[in-house]
């Protein structure tokens, strides 16, 4: 069995009764929080994670020295 790199499979849970569970094949998108990011303040390749500060806006953290980028 050849895997095409770019093609995952998902495997469907029947979604109701006398209904078969289904295999597609799915392009994988590009996930933007899988690109790897050298983190300007801790000099390390990091990823980017999400928080909300106190006033409601949106902030990049380093998820290794969990400062703003
Ligand atoms: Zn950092």
């Amino acid at each position: 069995m050849v895997e095409k790199v770019a093609i995952i499979k998902k495997h469907l849970r029947p979604k109701g009764q006398g209904q078969k569970g289904q295999i597609v094949e799915k392009e994988r998108p590009i996930d933007v929080s899988n690109v790897e990011l050298i983190c300007p303040k801790c000099s390390k390749k990091t990823r980017v994670s999400y928080v909300f500060s106190k006033d409601n806006t949106k902030k990049r953290v380093c998820k290794k020295c969990n400062k703003e980028i």
